[in-house]
């Protein structure tokens, strides 16, 4: 059971005061919980850390602040100065003093009650904000803080931190949230060995967390400051000690040997219209090894967009059931896993198997066919969402789970899976190029097969950017491209402000788009229904219409094979990351593909070097890179800018230097204590709950 102090921080975020269920919608896009799939809590907003402060020690007074610069002012107000009746556009002014000269206090639509209330004339007050300096007179446009001198509960903060924000959220909001959260901690046991505490000159968790949300200096919420890196390493930790629990109960599951004749396989490999690549053997024979292993198969299958994962997952399965078992294919979303059935099925059964599908959309007869077949063993393979390891499925005898895709790979799913075999074989898929040592970490303790090549034949994409100002030119030359028999992908903007919003814009592209070429052009988007968007991509991809418009709901594994030509909308909205998977929907087949990113002038500087990076490569490892590099800028939209997959806190590129020293303590904790029983143990236990692996807990109860 959770110790019960914890419970306040674990409470949903709407149990602070002045969130209610909007804002705690704004605060679910900012605050890093997304890592564990689950609502934010109290506690999530301790690791929402901020990336930079505003100054705000600088007191020069009215006279010898400069223009532009951020300072705060000890005043004393003269006077109001409201607006004439019915005269919106005239500003309300205050006017106040310091001993240096007189400035005006300026607000656009200023509420009268509420600012006489916070600066009476004749008080003294302390008003920070940017100065502004016109005609030799000068001014505040709206002070970020006002409060009344010595008013100490207002009192503002000299080194105010900046967090992260999503449009529609304030500052204060997301202030006032975090320190009811950290109000809500309590005391707690310190778990790291005092050794490393000295050693790597780390304070308390809680002193750490004070400092970064409280800093002194603007250096303070550095992620290379003590501060922070002391709750890396307590993250660090917090992982190295789940895996470690895992990999216990792991040994105790051995898995069986699956080995086939061959026989299926061969028919798949006669059946396709391809050879493998040698990386693609080189991943299938060691995927092959392990499934004829009597022990179990943790493995991670990499390879960048492209580069034919499909077929080896195919291929894996077809050996699972050449020794008598099933497999189960997830896809993270349902086009995925129709495109998935799509490809799969008619190879699939021209080798004399049988292939089901199974989402949230079977329903009525099909769900309960889909069903028997797999509890009485009839359906050899099925693909699915999530909804494969849910509770009502029953398999005959699951040996192989594949899952697609998935960033996040927790261990809540992983025993969600195992539970529904003997010990099945487990392969992940993903796109994402980690390094090793992260693997081990936000995937845990699994053997690594890479797809290092691209299938022959592939030809380069020529990416080229290009000023929204010429969408007419682009317009035309689309229209040369469809003519000329080319699919063409049209991506609309991210938009952060609302699912509304980014709805608006991929619609409006759509019926502009439309305007010009008629029904050639779809749309399919996050809110249609299921069979509406399988419509979209089946007419899009049976050639009816030739221009696709789409927000990003095909980021991720779509595959038009023939579609050549992809035009990014706002692609300075993007990070580099999704530019690379988007863009990799072009190119897959054996015609000359082009992206074309279509940007808004003026580019700031990090977006003009992401799309330059664009321009120069489509290596997803030297992407993914540049992409660490440039982050934290906070420019992008849509994006957490803590980073690194799998983590709240910890960023790779600050930070590994500490991951060997917290694998070597986790292990050193456990040998010691293997139960967590210990007075060391209990304040573990409290380490694993603040950090999300309430799943590791579990383990140790179920023994
Ligand atoms: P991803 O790794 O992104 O999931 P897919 O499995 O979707 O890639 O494969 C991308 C495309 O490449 C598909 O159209 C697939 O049929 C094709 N493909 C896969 N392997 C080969 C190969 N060895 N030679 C030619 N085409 C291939
Ligand atoms: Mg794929």
């Amino acid at each position: 059971m959770r110790p019960t102090v914890l419970d306040p921080l674990f409470a949903p975020v709407t149990s602070l005061e002045g969130v209610g269920p909007k804002v705690a919608d704004m605060i679910e896009k900012v605050v890093p919980a997304g890592v564990h799939d689950r609502a934010a809590r109290a506690a999530d907003l301790l690791f929402t850390l901020p990336h930079s402060v505003i100054d705000r020690r600088h007191r020069p007074g009215i006279a010898g602040a400069a223009s532009g610069t951020i300072v705060t002012l000890d005043l004393r107000v003269d006077r109001h100065q409201p607006p004439p009746r019915g005269n919106k556009q005239v500003p309300y002014r205050v006017f106040a003093h310091d001993e240096t000269g007189e400035i005006a206090l300026t607000f656009f639509r200023g509420h009268q009650a509420w600012l006489e209330k916070t600066m009476p004339v004749g008080e003294q007050v302390v008003v920070s904000g940017r100065m502004e300096w016109f005609n030799g007179r000068p001014s505040m446009v709206h002070p970020d803080h006002i409060a009344l001198a010595g008013d100490e509960e207002n009192s503002l903060l000299m080194v105010e931190p900046v967090y992260p924000l999503t449009a529609g959220l304030s500052a204060k909001v997301l202030r006032r949230a975090i320190s009811q959260s950290l109000v809500r901690l309590p005391d707690l046991p310190e778990w790291l060995e005092r050794e490393t505490l000295g050693r790597l000159g780390f304070s308390s968790f809680a002193a750490s967390l004070a400092h970064l949300h409280r800093p002194e200096e603007p250096e303070d919420v550095s992620p290379e400051a003590p501060a922070w890196r002391r709750l890396a390493y307590d993250e660090f930790l917090a992982g190295q000690i789940a895996l470690a629990l895992l990999r216990a109960t792991k040994r105790t599951l051995t898995g069986r040997p699956l080995v086939g004749d061959g026989q299926l396989a061969s028919r798949l490999r006669d059946a396709l219209p391809y050879l493998l690549t040698a990386s693609q053997e080189q991943a299938l024979a060691e995927i092959s090894a392990d499934l004829a292993s009597p022990d179990r198969m943790l493995r991670l299958l990499q390879g960048d967009v492209g580069s034919g994962k499909t077929v080896v997952a195919l291929l894996a399965m077809a050996q699972a059931v050449e020794a008598g078992g099933q497999a189960a294919l997830m896809a993270p979303t349902e086009i995925l896993a129709r495109q998935h059935l799509d490809t799969i099925a008619p190879l699939a059964e021209q080798a004399g198997l049988t292939v089901a599908i199974l989402t949230g959309r079977e329903k009525g007869r099909d769900r309960v066919d889909v069903l028997a077949g797999l509890a009485d063993g009839r359906i050899n393979i099925v693909v699915g969402t999530h909804a494969l390891f849910q509770e009502p499925v029953v398999y005959h005898d699951l040996a192989l789970a594949i899952v697609d895709e998935q960033h996040r790979f927790g261990v809540h799913q992983r025993l969600a899976i195992t539970a529904k075999g003997e010990a099945p074989d487990m392969l992940v898929m993903t796109a994402t190029p980690i390094p090793r040592t992260l693997v081990l970490t936000a995937f845990g303790d699994m053997d690594v097969s890479r797809l290092t090549e691209k299938p022959a034949g592939r030809q380069p994409i020529r990416t080229v950017t290009l000023p929204l100002e010429r969408l007419d030119e682009l317009v035309q030359r689309m229209g040369e491209a469809i003519s000329s028999g080319q699919k063409v992908y049209w991506i609309c903007p991210l938009v952060e402000e609302s699912e509304e919003l980014k709805l608006m814009s991929a619609e409006e592209r759509f019926q502009s788009l439309r305007d010009v070429f008629g029904d050639a052009v779809g749309l399919v988007h996050g809110r249609m229904k299921g069979s509406e968007k399988d419509a979209a991509m089946a007419a899009f991809k049976g050639g009816t219409t030739r221009i696709l418009v789409a927000t990003t709901v095909i980021e991720v594994g779509v595959d038009v094979p023939d579609a050549t030509v992809i035009v990014i909308e706002h692609a300075e909205r993007f990070g580099l990351a999704q530019l690379h998977q988007l863009r990799g929907r072009v190119g897959r087949g054996s015609k000359p593909s082009s992206c074309v990113l279509l940007y808004k002038d003026p580019l700031g500087e990090t977006a003009h070097q992401r799309l330059s990076v664009m321009r120069e490569t489509e290596d997803g490892f030297r992407i993914s890179e540049e992409d660490l590099k440039l982050r934290g800028e906070g420019e992008l939209l849509g994006t957490r800018q803590s980073g690194t997959p799998g983590f709240q806190v910890a960023r790779i590129e600050f930070h590994a230097d500490m991951l060997e020293s917290a694998r070597d303590e986790a292990r050193l904790i456990l040998a010691r204590d293997p139960g967590l029983e210990s007075e060391r143990g209990e304040a573990i236990r409290m380490l694993l709950y603040l950090f999300g692996r309430d799943d590791a807990v579990r383990l140790l109860r179920a023994g």
